[in-house]
């Protein structure tokens, strides 16, 4: 299971962290639902380069490590709190968005899907205008705005990924947590059914977890780790 800190690896701001999107004064509006529909822009302006600048990275050395663990048959799946794509990016094939994903928007009026690379298009992530009114807002046809299919405040988690989390959780031997500190729930709780399952948690993360007592053991640098991995 994974979370911000391997995104931090590889340049991403934590958006919770000093760089990150909380500083943003429109912090608490910017990935809310019911603003999303009052005003879209919020969300548009306030991400343009944080959500639709991703595809610019690469995945860090966790995510290599992690690819390579499922190459060598002991990985069955990743959960991931991230929303960058980067699991998907290296190669891994069983990810698990519990956070959603930008993999895909959805028209808000009709439904209609377009993918990452055609909304990064229409928002000009490189400076760029959108189309058809406002310049930050790609709408669809219809005329409704597209919406990233990450989890807003307000939203539901997504319910199939959110079940395959679950029974990867119940059924592992082992669950590593990686880069997490186990505080945002319901996914926060997906290690702790690993435990109820008779499964170890390894805990590889620089600052303190709610299940460090519960841990099999615990370690604090998560680029060592992954280094240690091949080894
Ligand atoms: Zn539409």
């Amino acid at each position: 299971m994974t979370g911000a800190g391997v995104s931090t690896l590889c340049g991403i701001p934590d958006f919770r962290g000093p760089q990150g999107l909380y500083r943003n004064p429109d912090a608490e509006r910017i990935f809310d639902i019911d603003w999303f529909d009052r005003d879209p822009s919020v969300y548009y302006r306030g991400c343009r380069e944080l959500v639709y600048g991703l595809g610019a990275f690469e995945p860090g050395p966790v995510h290599l490590a992690l690819k390579r663990m499922e190459d060598a048959g002991r990985l069955d799946g990743i959960i991931t709190q991230n929303i960058d794509m980067l699991h998907q990016k290296a190669g891994s094939s069983n990810v698990y968005e519990v956070h959603g994903s930008p993999v895909l928007h959805h028209c808000r009026r009709c439904g209609k899907a377009r993918t990452f690379a055609e909304i990064m298009e229409m928002v000009g992530a490189n400076g760029g205008a959108g189309r058809l009114g406002d310049p930050y807002v790609p709408r669809c046809e219809c005329g409704g705005a597209f919406k990233p299919d990450i989890t807003f405040f307000g939203e539901q988690l997504p319910e199939v990924a959110f079940a395959n989390a679950q029974s990867l959780a119940m059924r592992a031997d082992v669950m590593i947590v990686l880069g997490t500190s186990l505080t945002v729930f319901p996914a926060a709780g997906l290690p702790r059914l690993t435990l109820q399952r008779g499964g170890k948690v390894f805990i590889v993360n620089a600052q303190p977890t709610p299940l460090d007592d519960w841990a099999t053991a615990r370690y604090p640098d998560l680029a060592a780790f992954a280094a240690a991995i091949p080894s």
